[in-house]
C-alpha cells in the first residue's frame, strides 16, 4: 500500500524530515542546547543585536546590558532589580509555545536526553520539561536567591519583585530575611561563575559517552562555553540537527555530512520535526 506522508511545512524536504526522525527515533543520548529563539515566539525579547533587550536604553544606561553584571548590582542595585523585576513580569506573564512543549516531551520519552537550556525565562520547565534533565546554565528568573548568604527560593508571584517608579530608594529594595542583605534574581551575570551544580551535571553525561544525536535550538553556535559543550559531546558517528532563523548561525567547527540544518521559527518548526518521533512514542 501506498504510505503517504503527512505534509510539512516548506523549510525542509520530506526526506531530510524522515532521515531526521529516524535518527531521533534511533538515539537514546540525545544533548539539546537551547537559547533565545526558542522562546521568540512566546514574546520573551531576544537581546543580542541592534534591537536586542542587552542594546536598547534602561534608567540613565544607555544599554540594559550594562546592568548585568556584579559591579552594576554593587553600584546600582535600584535600576539592575527594577530591570530584572520587569524581565521577571515578562517572563511569567508569557506562555511557552509549542516548541517548549514538544522539547518537553522528547524529553519525557527519552530518560536520556540532557536539555543545556541557556533562556532564565522558565518557560521550559513551565511546558513540562523534566527538571532532571534540564539544566539552566544562565540561572533563572523565577529564583530569586539572597547576595550575601545561601538562602533562595523559587518564586513564581505576578507580584513585581521591586516597584519600577522613578527615584526608588534603596532602603525599599527586597532583603534576606535571615541576613538582610539585598535580594537578587538568581540568573548569570557578565563576570560571574556558571552554577558548579549545572556545569558538574553537564560534564558528567558528556564524559559518560558521546552523544548520538544534538539538537541546537535557536542560539548562536558561537557563544562559550556552549559551543565547546557541543564539540565535547560530539563523536565520529554524533549527527546534528540545527534549528534557527538564520542560516549563518553554524557550529565553529562547520557541519557535516548527514547533519540537517531547518531554517525557520522554532516554534514552528520543532513541532514539527519532533511531530512524528512524539506521535510513535506516545503509542
Ligand atoms: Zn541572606
Amino acid at each position: 500500500m501506498l504510505q503517504i506522508s503527512p505534509p510539512h511545512l516548506s523549510f525542509a524536504s520530506q526526506n531530510e524530515i524522515d532521515s531526521f526522525t529516524n535518527c531521533l527515533l534511533a538515539s537514546q543520548r540525545i544533548l539539546c542546547l537551547v537559547g533565545a529563539g526558542l522562546s521568540a515566539a512566546s514574546g520573551i525579547p531576544t537581546f543580542r543585536g541592534a534591537d536586542g533587550l542587552w542594546n536598547t536604553p534602561w534608567g540613565t544606561q544607555h544599554r540594559a546590558k550594562d546592568l548585568a553584571s556584579p559591579y552594576a548590582f554593587k553600584t546600582n542595585p535600584v535600576e539592575v532589580l527594577q530591570l530584572y523585576s520587569e524581565r521577571r513580569q515578562q517572563a511569567l506573564s508569557a506562555y511557552p509555545n509549542p516548541a517548549h512543549y514538544a522539547l518537553a516531551q522528547l524529553a519525557r520519552a527519552k530518560p536520556e536526553l540532557l536539555t543545556i537550556c541557556q533562556n532564565v525565562d522558565g518557560l521550559c520547565e513551565r511546558a513540562g520539561h523534566p527538571a532532571s534533565q534540564l539544566h539552566l546554565i544562565h540561572g533563572s528568573l523565577l529564583n530569586i536567591r539572597c547576595s550575601v548568604c545561601d538562602y533562595s527560593k523559587h518564586d513564581t508571584s505576578l507580584e513585581p519583585f521591586v516597584p519600577i517608579v522613578p527615584d526608588l530608594p534603596a532602603s525599599q529594595l527586597p532583603r534576606c530575611s535571615t541576613c538582610a542583605g539585598l535580594l537578587r534574581p538568581g540568573v548569570v551575570w557578565y563576570g560571574e561563575r556558571l552554577p558548579d551544580t549545572v556545569t558538574d551535571a553537564i560534564e558528567q553525561w558528556i564524559d559518560s559517552g558521546p552523544a548520538d544525536l544534538i539538537i541546537v535550538i535557536g542560539t548562536s553556535l558561537s557563544t562559550f562555553p556552549a559551543a565547546e559543550y557541543i564539540e565535547d559531546a560530539r563523536g565520529e558517528s554524533t549527527r546534528l540537527a540545527v534549528i534557527n532563523t538564520d542560516r549563518d548561525e553554524e557550529p565553529c567547527n562547520g557541519m557535516r555530512e548527514g547533519d540537517w540544518f531547518f531554517v525557520g521559527d522554532a516554534a514552528v518548526v520543532v513541532p514539527d520535526i519532533l511531530k512524528t518521533a512524539i506521535q510513535h512514542f506516545e503509542k
